[in-house]
């Protein structure tokens, strides 16, 4: 935009424009709707069980029935799309439970889509939470210390995406940073006749502090070391394109940005750049931190939640993924 281009005042007076709520909406350049949102939530095996995870005030691990019945009322306020994270009973090395033909994943996709059909399931495809040790990959001990192999970690992933399709997941949605994992789960998709089924890929994946309260919610806490050896260093902008790239030219269909309010940048730059549907993930602590204060009086919840999500939006997002979908669907709703 050249100043040229621009009004000067006293004949360019950008008040005029503000003068009420329906003028304000009128030159809107950023709309905020229930359509856009998605829930992400814990399921863990059992029945009748609501476990609260402390650092997030209002977000519950949940035995299927209990998830099926917070989904219900999420969906009727409208919320469209569901993320789903699954905690096992059981971990090993292997992450069997997350290729598990009735695992809790699968098992809650299908009770999901049998009983709101027009449901959207999307379903992560990581290993981490299956895993004894934590991480999203297979580990390879040796005296210099573990190694995260990468290219046997993707027959797992691939895997795994492929029961979750089989058990009706309307996107799958890899989030562990492997190279060469959208590539994989494509070709195994397409294989086992799912090509229809689109591919979610948390494409931009920052290791973040961002991700504490997650930790404790998907009980996926790496036993040693950390993650920094699969994603992505906060300081890198152009590497976060080229993974974002490398995800579009694997077969990835929506590319995501996470977490998303200390990332919004990099939400801009792959939105502008590529221009693929992107989503952005507000993660744990955007919304603890966010819970926290308003909890104390310090913030007012609901208009703090509103204005971090319009920005994802004015930044590209497409997608919201937000732990306050329903909260946000009903405040939309003006109720
Ligand atoms: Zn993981």
């Amino acid at each position: 935009m050249s100043l040229e281009s621009v009004g000067r005042f006293p004949l360019y007076r950008p008040r005029r424009l503000r003068q009420s709520v329906a003028l304000r909406q009128m030159v809107s350049e950023t709309q905020l709707n229930a359509s856009q949102l998605v829930l992400p939530l814990f399921a863990r095996p059992g029945k009748k069980l609501r476990r609260p995870i402390g650092s997030m005030p209002g977000v519950f691990q949940l035995s299927p029935d209990e998830l099926l019945k917070d989904v219900t009322e999420a969906h009727a306020a409208g919320v469209p799309a569901v993320l789903l994270f699954g905690i096992p009973d059981e971990k090993d090395e292997k992450a069997s439970g997350a290729y598990a033909r009735n695992g809790i994943v699968q098992q809650t996709t299908k009770l999901l889509k049998r009983e709101l059909p027009d449901l959207v399931v999307i379903t992560d495809v990581c290993l981490c939470e299956y895993m004894s040790h934590g991480h999203c990959g297979i580990v390879q001990s040796s005296p210099r210390g573990a190694r995260i192999l990468n290219d046997p970690t993707l027959k797992l992933l691939a895997r795994t995406a492929l029961s979750h399709a089989e058990a009706g997941a309307d996107i799958v949605a890899p989030s562990d940073m492997m190279d060469g994992r959208v590539r994989a789960i494509r070709d195994t998709l397409d294989q086992g006749g799912l090509e229809e089924t689109p591919i979610m890929a948390y494409a931009a994946k920052f290791a973040s502090a961002f991700y504490g309260p997650f930790r404790e919610a998907a009980e996926s806490t790496p036993k040693f070391g950390d993650r920094r050896s699969y994603q992505m260093h906060g300081a890198n902008a152009r590497e976060a394109l080229r993974e974002v790239a490398l995800d579009i030219q694997e077969g990835a269909d929506i590319v995501m940005v996470k977490p998303a309010l200390a990332y919004l940048d990099i939400l801009y730059r792959v939105k502008t750049e590529f221009g693929y549907p992107t989503a952005a993930y507000a993660v744990s602590a955007e919304y603890s931190m966010i819970k926290a204060a308003g909890a104390k009086g310090w913030i007012d919840e609901k208009a703090v939640v509103l204005e971090t999500l319009l920005a994802m939006r004015r930044a590209g997002a497409d997608i919201l993924i937000t732990y306050s979908a329903a909260d946000v669907a009903r405040w939309l709703a003006g109720k």
